[in-house]
């Protein structure tokens, strides 16, 4: 990554992710990035503020805090997901819709580690 820095340009912001904006009523996000046609390379874009494209205000600088705790609200949810497509797999298993290969395929898992799952999760 080209570590160029135009010569107009503000210094960075240790708490702001560099090119990363958001709007903060819809949630809209986007990530800039700049080519650097020279050196074939790319590296973060700035970090100006712009209308959300959705019309509903600016994008703002995304900063590194709220972009950890979004990222770890988003890693709850995919987790819960999860867990609620495992029970699923686990009910039509038990009911006899799928079989054991089939589930085991589906998960990734041995038909050992699949059973022991079963009977951890939730019950029918
Ligand atoms: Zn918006």
């Amino acid at each position: 990554m080209s570590t160029e820095i135009a010569a107009d340009a503000p210094p960075p912001n240790p708490e702001i992710v560099p090119g990363m904006m958001r709007c903060a009523k819809c949630g809209f996000v986007l990530n800039r990035i700049t080519l650097y046609v020279k050196t074939g390379t790319a590296g973060a874009g700035d970090n100006r503020t712009e209308p959300c494209p959705n019309g509903c205000g600016p994008l703002w600088p995304q900063t590194w805090r709220d972009q950890a705790h979004q990222l770890e609200d988003r890693l709850v949810q995919m987790y819960e997901e999860l867990k609620r497509a495992h029970t699923m797999i686990a009910q039509l298993y038990r009911a006899g819709v799928l079989s054991s290969p089939h589930c085991c395929q589906a998960l990734g898992m041995t038909r050992q580690e699949f059973l022991i799952m079963c009977d951890w999760r939730a019950p029918l």
